[in-house]
């Protein structure tokens, strides 16, 4: 784990891929599928490994940041318990500026993946959402102005 900060460490490198003929989950070292016996050519199950290591990473990115849009409710209600309000308008005012940030950064790295992977599609939509959640609060703070 001490070689964890390093981007390009082997450790880092993935490991597992999407069978390309049964879809299972398999080791790129294996040269064959262990589930369907498909034999595996090692370069292709590298790019594989990439791409998956890729939607998996912009599934987690998106959860994460469901999990911080999801703060905003929580702030609002802040807003209103005495001598708290400081405390949600500062995490109110962070979250305005954060989350479309965020949401262009994903975009800019994940969008581009093609893919029919249910799990990137609902990471998809949970971004979307977000973004239209984003929309209401800063709408609603403006007309709370
Ligand atoms: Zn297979």
């Amino acid at each position: 784990m001490g070689n964890s900060l390093s981007i390009t460490s082997d450790v880092d490198k993935p490991k597992i891929f999407e069978c390309p003929s049964c879809k299972q989950t398999i080791d790129t070292a294996s040269t064959q599928c262990r589930f369907c016996s498909a034999s595996i050519d090692p370069a292709i199950a590298e790019v594989a490994a990439v791409r998956m290591a890729r939607i998996n990473r912009a599934c987690s990115d998106a959860s994460y940041l469901k999990i911080a849009a999801l703060c905003a409710p929580a702030f609002l209600v802040i807003l209103f318990v005495p001598f708290m309000t400081f405390m949600g308008e500062l995490g109110l005012i962070f979250l305005e500026f954060a989350i479309p940030i965020w949401i262009i950064l994903w975009c800019f790295r994940f969008l581009n993946i093609q893919t029919d992977d249910p799990d990137f599609r609902r990471a998809k939509k949970t971004v979307l959402i977000v973004t239209i959640a984003w929309v209401f609060l800063v709408g609603f703070r403006f007309i709370g102005r």
